[in-house]
C-alpha cells in the first residue's frame, strides 16, 4: 500500500475518534439512531408476547414537561370503571378505568395504596369498592402514596377526613408536593397537608408493618424524584406470592438526563433485588400496563386456574428489563437532538 494511502487510513482513523469523543460525552454516551433501535429492540424482546403493553414505554416522549390535559383527563374519569375485585386473599384492585388504587388486607386493618384522582372518586370507587368486596373502609389505617402527582393523592384529603389514616409518602415527594407540583389539574383534588407538613416521610427501605403484614417502601427515583414502590407478601390457595408495585412508569418529565439516569438505576436495582426476593408478581398503579382488570375477569371466570396475577420470576425480570430499555432508548433519542 503506497505510503499516502496509509496516512489517508490514519487520518479517518483519527476522525472516527473524533467523532466518537464527540458523541461519547456524559451525556451521549454513544447515543445513535442505531442505538437506541437496539434498546427498543431489546425492550421488545424482552417483552415477549405476554408483556407488551409495557412497550408503551419505548414511544418517543416530547423533550418538555407536557402540562396536564384536563379534557383527556375529565374524559378518562367519566369512563366507566371496571369492577373493584380480588387479586389475591389480601389484595383488592380499586381503580378507574386509568389510574389504579389497591388495598392490602391485614389483621388490623386496611394499607392503601394511592388514592385516586379526588374526594368523589375516593367515595364511588375506594369507600364503594371496598364495601362492594365485603370491606369495611373505616378499617383503612395508613394510605401509602407510591408519588406526588394528583391521580395518586387526589383522594387522599376525603379520606383522612373521613377516617384518619396516616398519609406516607417520600421525602422529596412530600418536598414537592408542598412547593411545586410537576402537574396541576382541576380534577385533582389539593395534596395533602398537615400542621408540620407532612405526616410520614418514608426512606428507601423502611417497613410499613400493620397486623400481620409487612410493606417493604423502597425509593426508586425516577418517574418523581421520591417514587415509592412497595414490596409485600400476599396468599393464594394457601401459597405465598411476593409482590412488587412499580411506584411511577413513564417518562413525563422531559429531556432530563438526571431522571432517565435514575430511572435506569431504579430498574435495575430493584430487577436485582426481585431475583433476590423471588418476586413473582409485578402490579402497577396504571391497568394499562398491568391490565388488571382484563385479569381479574379471567379470575373471576375459572378461578380453579392459575392466578393470572402471579406472571412468575423470569417474567417480573423481563418488565423491568423492558422498562430499562425503554429509557435507554428515551435518553439516546434526546441525546441526539441535543
Ligand atoms: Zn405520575
Amino acid at each position: 500500500m503506497p505510503r499516502g494511502a496509509l496516512l489517508t487510513l490514519a487520518g479517518f482513523a483519527l476522525g472516527l475518534l473524533a467523532l466518537a469523543a464527540c458523541t461519547a460525552g456524559p451525556v451521549g454516551k454513544g447515543a445513535s439512531l442505531a442505538s437506541v433501535q437496539a434498546h427498543v429492540d431489546a425492550a421488545t424482546k424482552a417483552a415477549d408476547g405476554d408483556l407488551k403493553p409495557f412497550l408503551a414505554l419505548c414511544k418517543p416522549t416530547p423533550a418538555n414537561r407536557p402540562r396536564s390535559d384536563d379534557h383527556a383527563l375529565a374524559a378518562l374519569i367519566a369512563k366507566p370503571a371496571p369492577p373493584a375485585g380480588r387479586a389475591f386473599d389480601n389484595l383488592y384492585f380499586l381503580g378507574d378505568a386509568w389510574v389504579s388504587a389497591w388495598a392490602i388486607d391485614t389483621s388490623d386493618g386496611i394499607i392503601l395504596l394511592d388514592a385516586l384522582n379526588n374526594g368523589r372518586e375516593a367515595a364511588r370507587l375506594i369507600e364503594g369498592g371496598l364495601r362492594q368486596l365485603g370491606l369495611d373502609p373505616a378499617r383503612i389505617k395508613y394510605i401509602v402514596v407510591t408519588h406526588g402527582h394528583g391521580a395518586h393523592y387526589g383522594g387522599v384529603n376525603y379520606l383522612v377526613g373521613r377516617y384518619h389514616p396516616r398519609v406516607v409518602m417520600s421525602e422529596a415527594d412530600w418536598t414537592m408536593t408542598a412547593s411545586h407540583l410537576e402537574f396541576r389539574s382541576a380534577y385533582w383534588d389539593a395534596p395533602p397537608r398537615f400542621v408540620k407538613g407532612r405526616d410520614i416521610a418514608a426512606n428507601d427501605g423502611d417497613v410499613l408493618t400493620l397486623g400481620d403484614t409487612k410493606v417493604t417502601l423502597y425509593v426508586t427515583p425516577g418517574h418523581t424524584l421520591g417514587t415509592i414502590s412497595p414490596v409485600f407478601d400476599v396468599t393464594w390457595r394457601g401459597r405465598r406470592h411476593r409482590v412488587l408495585e412499580w411506584g411511577g412508569m413513564g417518562f413525563d418529565f422531559g429531556a432530563d438526563f438526571a431522571r432517565l439516569d435514575a430511572y435506569i438505576a431504579s430498574a435495575e436495582r430493584m430487577q436485582a433485588l426481585a431475583m433476590q426476593q423471588g418476586i413473582d408478581v409485578l402490579i402497577s398503579n396504571h391497568s394499562a400496563y398491568d391490565e388488571a382488570p382484563a385479569k381479574l375477569e379471567r379470575l373471576q371466570a375459572a378461578p380453579q386456574k392459575r392466578n393470572p396475577f402471579v406472571i412468575g420470576r423470569s417474567a417480573v425480570e423481563r418488565a423491568l428489563d423492558v422498562m430499562s430499555e425503554c429509557a435507554h432508548a428515551q435518553r439516546d433519542r434526546f441525546a441526539l437532538v441535543r
